[in-house]
């Protein structure tokens, strides 16, 4: 039986710019077959189960040619796979999704496109641009600058139309594209800007007119690269007085997020630091696997200790797998380190009898102490997951309480956007770390990688320490405090920027960008 292919446009780079319909057949897709353009964060929709086919240009290699792709993408289909065919933008914006539909129609293999936000829209909104205006600008014009010689651009056509012309392709031919227009008989003081990388953090604006819109580009480290998109008219004029981008305080910055589980405490933290403007790569999530381990008789326990929801869950299963239930504990009483672990014992429909007023280890420690000195001493056992927090032992041993512990799961790391691999290609301004495992998972995932470690309390410090990072602390424990102490870490790397922005060139025009040009290693 077939399968089938969606053409799935993933946006300009902005890992948020995803469509919610994206997502969810990224999520569901056995293969996905991705272009070079796609921003990191929109690959790690993507199952870990999924087949992950890089048919773009990266790190110097060619992309794969374009009768190859719609090769895969039948020979998948074939194998009755769901494909995701992940574009750039838009599918069928310049993005060839036009020829490989047709391809496949041809074959019989059902396909549906799913729209994208296009760069030719999206770009210029990220530097201050709106592509129309009531009073600027009634039409919108996207044109290829990619030379055709059986179509050439006819810039007599282009000159005489009133509205915004975007021209994509194009980061080589500002200057032609320009010259040609005014040639055409464009009024030289067209208003014009040239966005590069727009939406992701390494995005530069050049603002300008058609007369010295390429002399400005020029200021540029390198000139213009591509990806870039030009924009000619009016509305270009716009950009300085509406670019809302600099005043974010992350813009700019990319930030590696290492979140322990997927959805969990880093996914909290991703989106907090991509609504402070940080582009974000989260480069791991983790699996959690059941420890062979004999759990012993539980009758003769005063209390049950649970550090994680992940805790209760693989303890019951467990019991069940060994013929066992719960009713072993008698009279027990249970402890939770805090609300998701409590909701998770609740829910086996059992009453917690201690959460501690902070939730970690140390608190819990303190609590149990407390409780165990008026209970009468009784034993306890502690039910976590592997190299869990010495805390919590120590303050019960230190306390002269008698405890078993029981390693029930242990958690593995699995990579989650495979470019994350080439860390240095990513070039991260900073990586936030939200607990010792997660340095530790890190390093030995990217045993190379020197990165400035933003930790959330003391004992992420001292893993990260340990590793030889640079690092620096959270004020307090929370994902807050730790997105402000992102900020600082960015702000000392990148410069106030922001706002008031931070700029270079005389009247008339701008050049804006947080870092203009990259960092050694840029990718
Ligand atoms: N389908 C895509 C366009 C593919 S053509 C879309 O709808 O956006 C590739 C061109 O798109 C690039 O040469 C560049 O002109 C533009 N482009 C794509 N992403 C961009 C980005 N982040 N910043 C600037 N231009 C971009």
């Amino acid at each position: 039986m077939n399968g089938k292919v969606w053409l799935v446009g993933a946006g300009p780079g902005d890992a948020e710019l995803l469509t919610i319909k994206g997502r969810r057949l990224l999520e569901q897709a056995d293969v996905v077959v991705y272009d070079r353009l796609i921003g990191p964060g929109v690959l790690e929709c993507a199952s870990p189960e999924a087949e992950l086919i890089d048919v773009g240009k990266s790190g110097g290699r060619h992309p794969v040619p374009q009768r190859e792709i719609e090769k895969i993408l039948i020979e998948k289909a074939r194998e009755g796979k769901r494909v995701v065919r992940l574009k750039g933008g838009d599918p069928f914006v310049f993005g060839r999704g036009g020829e490989e539909m047709e391809a496949l129609a041809h074959e019989g293999i059902p396909c549906e496109p799913v729209p994208g936000v296009t760069s030719a829209t999206a770009v210029p909104a990220f530097a201050g641009i709106p592509v129309t205006h009531r009073d600027y600008a009634s039409s919108l014009h996207i044109v290829t600058a990619h030379k055709r010689k059986d179509a050439p651009i006819d810039y007599d056509v282009l000159a005489r139309l009133e509205g915004t012309l975007v021209f994509l392709m194009g980061a080589s031919e500002v200057r032609e594209i320009c010259r040609s227009l005014v040639e055409a008989g464009m009024d030289k003081n067209t208003p014009a800007a040239v966005v590069e990388r727009g939406t992701t953090a390494r995005q530069r604006r050049v603002t300008g007119d058609l007369s010295d819109l390429a002399d400005r580009a020029a200021q540029l480290e390198k000139g213009v690269r591509s990806p870039a998109v030009l924009v000619v008219g009016r509305v270009a004029a716009l950009a300085e007085a509406l670019d809302w981008r600099m005043c974010l305080p992350l813009s700019g910055g990319r930030v590696l997020v290492s979140s322990v589980s997927r959805g969990k405490k880093g996914g909290c933290l991703t989106t907090l630091l991509r609504s402070r403007g940080a582009e974000v790569l989260e480069v791991f999530s983790s699996r959690t696997e059941a420890l062979d381990v004999p759990l012993p008789s539980l009758d003769g326990y005063g209390w049950l200790v649970f550090t994680s929801a992940e805790g209760v869950e693989f303890f019951f299963q467990r019991l069940k797998a060994d013929r066992r239930d719960i009713r072993e504990i008698g009279f027990a009483k249970i402890a939770a380190v805090g609300s998701a672990t409590k909701s998770a014992i609740e829910s086996r429909g059992l009453r917690v009898d201690l959460v501690p007023p902070v939730y970690n280890g140390a608190a819990l420690g303190e609590a149990l102490l407390h409780e165990c000195r008026f209970g009468g001493y009784p034993r306890l056992l502690l039910l976590r997951g592997e190299h869990g927090a010495p805390d919590l032992p120590r303050i019960l041993k230190d306390g002269a309480l008698d405890f078993d512990e029981v390693s029930l799961y242990r958690t593995v790391p699995v990579a989650i956007d495979s470019r994350s691999k080439d860390l240095d290609a990513w070039d991260v301004d900073a990586a936030a770390f939200t607990s010792a495992s997660s340095v530790r998972n890190f390093a030995a995932l990217y045993p190379n990688a020197r990165v400035r470690a933003v930790c959330i309390g003391e004992q992420t410090e001292k893993a990260a320490r340990e590793m030889g990072y640079e690092t620096s602390v959270a004020k307090k424990a929370t994902l807050e405090d730790l997105a402000d102490a992102v900020e600082r870490a960015i702000m000392d790397i990148l410069g106030s920027g922001g706002c008031p922005r931070s700029k270079s060139a005389e009247e008339g025009g701008t050049i804006d960008a947080r870092r203009n040009g990259d960092a050694p290693g840029g990718a």
